[in-house]
């Protein structure tokens, strides 16, 4: 029996080689032999790590060349029609997953609530689904050769449809009959190439499912367990508990069931069920999806009790998820403070720590090697309780006080006020925040990081960038003004940097989607704010100019939600501390005569749990967290709230509740179907839906954005509009960005003449 197992590897490599070599080739700078060959020498390595640190199950074609689901359609040859005419298939793949001159590139969302992004499959009643197994059976054999004995990773057929669109709007599970046959051939294959273990996973049952999918999972596992009795199967599930599953799964003949014990507590309430079917547990103890360094002894008492359940040898230690979601090592890592470093765990570092709970959970007796690393993790879990560095008494006075939630006046009033002092207009215009960003600001941030050039040379930069961006916006006409964001790297990071109580790696990057990769901050103590953030460069930038400049902050939910958070205190605490510090931001913004506050929440909905039944739970800190961050603000001050394409059909009057004055939301994509949603419920307070798509390179004509406007005001009056791009503009060019806010300006006159006439 397997005493241990690894879920999957990050591939990316640890200084990010995969990316670097897949840009190259992009580009045209070299072969794709080239990125095959680092391909090749991370897996290597990748499986040697896992080997070296006494991994039993170590995965294969946990690799990929941009993602796992993509390379499942290929493998199930459901490749849509518009990409039939591409013959080689590496292009045919890069077509698919980045589009190119001829081809629209397949759609990418969100895998779960991570910050990793899939590829969605498109499929219809023609797809001729044919088996491709040359990849999995290719990697299954270069991990043989690597010598070891791997367990094959694939995504299993109900998570791939339910995952899945239909192009003509017809349920994807239609697709089920076909797909199992091609997944029984696939087992069959892989059970002539010599496969042992082949671990599928399934994490659509992590979510509420629906009756007909269960009954689906039983008809799947019954047949695929089937298939050969030389393979073992391990259905797995995580980031939430997958308790209808495991009653379902207990009666198929499957070798294993895997389960999140740390996202999904639930499910430890199947462990009798699981024991009474004789399978094994593979149990998900160690985090997936977070940095901290595991509680060794914490962790050895949560398997002694599942072994009160579940016989000893029937119990695998495993990852709670792919490893695929933390960052690779703390081996580079030379500045981050010795203290808070020795409460991390990157990947590398995770195998070392399955390992130990191993020997400590099936040994008993340890090495002295062993028992040193083991009195290393008690002491840095010692000082992780006690450390002066997490643990700060001003800020938990502060929370466990009264802190302020409602905004004193109600929207009524408030609006009412503000419209009077801030006298704007039907139809005002402004933009989201950001205007782009050029090389000579990238540099001079850099530089001032790490002093090649002080402050005053720095910001002399920064001010004549704001300056030019002032003078624009005045030029073309818009009626609230942004100072363009130039100081920021990143809308968390900038904030991040400037709060105590959080920490940033150099190296720990985490796969967004193909190559791109994010770094994000470590929250590891409580949160406070030393100083203002924001408010030098608000009033330098409202000092140029008499109309209304918008202060601009990140929300304290999207801060949380793109950070790595502590596992010590509740996300909801951690939520709140940052949002006393923001409102004492916006406290001294309007103080310092900065009369319009924009908090950006672009990660609100990101941070919706998987399952129904935690979802209020969620909701109420994470709107409590909002309140509390805008509650300071005066009637006169007016908030306005941010958030990017999410759906909002379900989450309408919490919206509503946040206590901001205006919401501006990306619709440009979504034509006026989400607008209309903010009619039907019959939302009071100003929005500004985007009217344009600044993903897009192109320049929308004046005539477009009066139309654009004109079907907004048939759903919403004017009175309510705001007129704006749907995001920020930092990623395009000037030569785009100019025009578009002229035309965009030019339009709402145009509007409000005739409106006038
Ligand atoms: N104010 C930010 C910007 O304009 C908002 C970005 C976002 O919503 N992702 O860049
Ligand atoms: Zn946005």
């Amino acid at each position: 029996m397997p005493k241990n197992s690894v879920l999957g590897f990050p591939r990316i490599g640890e200084k990010r080689e995969l990316k670097f070599a897949l840009e190259n080739y992009w580009s045209q700078k070299c072969d794709f032999s080239d990125v095959e060959k680092i391909a090749k020498e991370l897996k290597q390595r990748h499986w040697n790590y896992q080997k070296e640190a006494g991994i039993e199950l170590i995965s294969c074609n946990d690799f990929s060349y941009y993602d796992l689901m993509l390379d499942t359609t290929v493998m199930l040859g459901a490749i849509p029609s518009r990409f039939r005419d591409i013959s080689d298939p590496t292009d045919l793949y890069f077509a698919m997953a980045r589009g190119d001159k001829e081809h629209t590139a397949m759609q990418m969302t969100k895998w779960f609530n991570t910050n990793y992004h899939y590829i969605v499959p498109e499929l219809n009643s023609q797809m001729p689904f044919t088996l491709n197994t040359e990849k999995v059976v290719g990697e299954l054999h270069e991990a043989r050769e690597a010598c070891i004995s791997p367990k094959v990773n694939l995504i299993g057929p109900l998570t791939y449809l339910a995952l899945a669109k239909d192009d003509n709007g017809t349920d994807t599970l239609e697709h089920f009959d076909n797909l199992l046959v091609l997944y029984a051939e696939l087992l069959s294959t892989l059970a002539q190439n010599g496969a042992e273990y082949v671990q599928i996973d399934e994490p659509i049952f992590a979510t509420d499912v629906d009756a007909e999918m269960l009954s689906l999972l039983k008809i799947a596992y019954e047949k695929l367990a089937k298939v050969s009795d030389k393979i073992k199967l391990i259905v797995t599930t995580y980031f939430n508990h997958s308790v209808e599953a495991t009653n379902v799964l207990v009666h198929t003949p499957v070798y294993g069931i895997g389960l999140d014990l740390l996202y999904g507590k639930k499910s430890l309430e199947s462990l009798d069920t699981i024991a009474l079917s004789g399978k094994q547990l593979f149990a998900g103890v160690i985090d997936g999806r977070n940095v901290w360094r595991n509680d060794i002894e914490k962790t050895k008492q949560l398997l002694e009790t599942i072994a009160t359940h579940i016989d000893r040898e029937k119990i695998t230690i495993a990852t709670s998820c792919s490893l695929l979601h933390t960052p690779y090592t703390l081996r580079y890592e030379e500045k981050l403070e010795n203290e808070v470093k020795s409460w991390l765990a990157f990947a590398l570092e995770k195998l070392d720590e399955i390992n130990l709970l191993t020997k400590l959970f099936f040994n008993g007796r340890l090495t002295a090697e062993e028992e040193a690393a083991l009195e290393e993790n008690r002491r840095a879990n010692i000082s992780r309780q006690h450390s002066k560095t997490i643990h700060d008494e001003k800020v938990q006075k502060r929370i466990a006080g009264a802190v302020a939630v409602e905004r004193a006046t109600p929207y009524e009033q408030r609006i009412k006020i503000q419209r009077e002092e801030l006298g704007y207009a039907d139809l005002a215009t402004t933009t989201i925040g950001s205007f782009p960003q050029t090389t000579e600001l990238r540099q001079a941030r850099r530089e001032f990081k790490n002093g090649a050039i002080d402050r005053s040379s720095y910001e002399s930069v920064m001010k004549q960038y704001i300056d030019e961006c002032v003078a624009f916006q005045e030029s073309v006409g818009l009626d609230v003004l942004v100072h363009g964001e130039p100081e920021r790297n990143d809308m968390v990071e900038y904030f991040g940097e400037m709060l105590e109580g959080f920490a940033f790696s150099q190296n720990g990057w985490v796969q967004s989607y193909g190559s791109r990769c994010v770094k994000p901050p470590l929250i590891f103590g409580d949160v406070s704010r030393p100083k203002a953030m924001t408010l030098y460069w608000s009033q330098y930038a409202q000092s140029k100019t008499h109309k209304h400049m918008k202060g601009m902050l990140t929300g304290p939910v999207t801060i949380l939600n793109w950070s790595f958070v502590r596992d010590d205190k509740p996300r909801s605490e951690v939520a709140k501390q940052i949002a006393v510090a923001i409102s004492d931001e916006v406290d001294d913004l309007q103080n310092g005569g900065i009369k319009i506050i924009q908090i950006d929440e672009a990660a609100f909905k990101e941070g919706y749990p998987l399952r129904k039944e935690q979802i209020s739970a969620y909701e109420k800190w994470a709107l409590e967290s909002f309140k509390i961050s805008v509650a300071s603000a005066d009637a006169a001050t007016q908030i306005h709230t941010h958030m990017c394409y999410s759906n909002f059909n379900d989450i309408m009057p919490t919206i509503e509740a946040m206590g901001a004055d205006v919401i501006t939301i990306e619709t440009a994509r979504s034509g006026n179907r989400l607008l209309r949603i903010f009619k039907e419920t019959g939302y009071r307070q100003e929005v500004g839906p985007g009217i344009y798509d600044i993903h897009s390179p192109r320049i929308p004509t004046v005539d477009e954005m009066v139309g654009q406007i004109k079907a907004l005001q048939e759903v919403l009056p004017q009175q309510q509009l705001w007129i704006n791009p749907d995001c920020g503009l930092k990623t395009r060019k000037w030569e785009e960005v100019r025009p578009s806010l002229k035309n965009m300006v030019e339009a709402v006159h145009i509007v409000r003449k005739e409106t006038a006439s």
